[in-house]
């Protein structure tokens, strides 16, 4: 594996940055990743050179930057290999992304007593958006549970699967316990029922290589900012053949065809699904990241990781009384734990004040929280720019803090 990690560090500039008057040392990236400067570079240049509102100009900037936008969605295509670059919508991010489907995919083919299966280690946005659901149509959620290494029971799935489930909505890696899940397997076993699938991939996009047709999924989402792009961009890949079924999100300009006061007829995919002025210098900082993370290499960012991960594991195991939260065999560079009775968030204060940021709390999974009966963890995961040096420094104060604690 050949990376030059001086390279990669030195196209973030913030890593630059002090935080009282300390290095940084950033290990929050599964809350949100640092940007390179080619990415703040694509957004800036948008401004400085080609703003202008999209798909409806006749002049020359508003052609650019329809270019430019519609670049970022072939851009998106290649990267997850969807079929069609129709099959992209551009949203704000995950959640936007679910909450879409969970209103336009449920006005279109879900009724009462209809059945979603997720499962228990669901961030709260791929549970919130179907509970809202259930009081808004009356269908109902399932889940698959969890055992203690933080696998999902998958001996559960046949049993949980039946004539009334009309929408699997599975996470590809957990945000809290970093488990990848048997996603090709569930998918395989909705399909035989005819039932599609979900696939949240906030934390997977930028750890391995998705391929939407390989994995015949009907749906996958994830957000731009955790792929080393900009905040306010995220997407939602469907299959043809339901987003042209499915009934628009929201309502507005850029989504119609014809609107008069008899009726509305709605605009062709993708642009069914984006009312209003998209985000296009989002989706051009999106494109910029893509293009980085490929020009790495999204194989070599999965191996370096996994070597992060277990210096990290190896490391952390030294310290007395932690106990490791998602202990799965397939795991992304994830790390949650908890040491003694100390509460995670006087560790994680500590640690910052050592300029050492990492995540405190339920990491927005509380139904995970309770099932290990804990009020949440300390959450260390890891980015391509992270190094061996920077774990062996949480290593070293995460056991200071814990003496000190006694
Ligand atoms: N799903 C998972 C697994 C996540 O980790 C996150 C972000 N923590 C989300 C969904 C929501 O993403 P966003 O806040 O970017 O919409």
């Amino acid at each position: 594996m050949n990376i030059d990690i001086d390279k990669i560090r030195s196209d973030f500039p913030i890593l630059n940055e002090e935080v009282y008057g300390k290095p940084l040392v950033y290990f929050d990236n599964a809350a949100t990743t640092h940007k390179p400067q080619v990415v703040i570079d694509a957004i800036s240049e948008v401004y400085k050179k080609y703003n202008s509102n999209i798909h409806r100009g006749v002049h020359y900037l508003s052609n650019v930057c329809t270019h430019a936008h519609e670049d970022a969605r072939k851009k998106v295509q290649e990267f997850i290999n969807a079929a069609h670059s129709h099959e992209i919508i551009f949203t704000r991010g995950t959640t936007e992304s679910i909450n879409l489907l969970s209103t336009s995919f449920a006005d279109t083919f879900l009724k009462e007593g209809d059945e979603v299966l997720i499962s228990q280690m669901e961030h709260h946005s791929n549970i919130v958006p179907w509970q809202l659901l259930e009081k808004r149509k009356g269908i109902v959620l399932k889940y698959i549970p969890i055992n203690k290494t933080g696998e999902l029971e998958m001996d559960k799935l046949d049993s949980l699967i039946n004539d009334k489930t009309k929408l699997v909505a599975i996470t590809h890696i957990s945000n809290a316990l970093g488990t990848i899940n048997r996603i090709k397997t569930i998918i395989d076993k909705a399909h035989a029922e005819d039932i599609p699938v979900m696939i949240d991939g906030a934390q997977a996009v930028q750890h391995v290589k998705i391929d939407v047709q390989e994995l015949d999924c009907d749906f996958y989402v994830f957000s731009g900012h955790k792929l080393y792009g900009p905040t306010g961009i995220g997407v939602l890949y469907g299959k043809e053949k339901w987003l042209d079924k499915m009934q628009p999100y929201h309502g507005g300009g850029e989504m119609i065809k014809t609107v008069s006061f008899e009726g509305t007829t709605f605009n062709e995919l993708p642009f069914k699904f984006e009312a209003g002025t998209p985000d296009f210098s989002g989706s051009v900082g999106l494109g910029a990241a893509i293009d980085y993370v490929k020009s790495i290499g999204i194989e070599v960012i999965d191996q370096y990781e996994k070597k992060l991960l277990e210096h990290a594991n190896k490391g952390l195991s030294s310290i007395p009384n932690i106990r490791f939260f998602g202990t799965a065999k397939e795991k992304a560079s994830v790390i949650s734990f908890l040491i003694g009775d100390i509460h995670p968030f006087d560790i994680g204060t500590m640690l910052d004040k050592m300029g050492i940021a990492i995540r405190t709390g339920h990491h927005c999974a509380q139904p995970l929280m309770q099932y290990f009966n804990i009020p949440g963890t300390l959450r260390a995961s890891f980015a391509i720019y992270n190094t061996k040096e920077e774990i062996d420094k949480l290593v070293e104060s995460t056991q200071r803090v814990a003496q000190l604690f006694g």
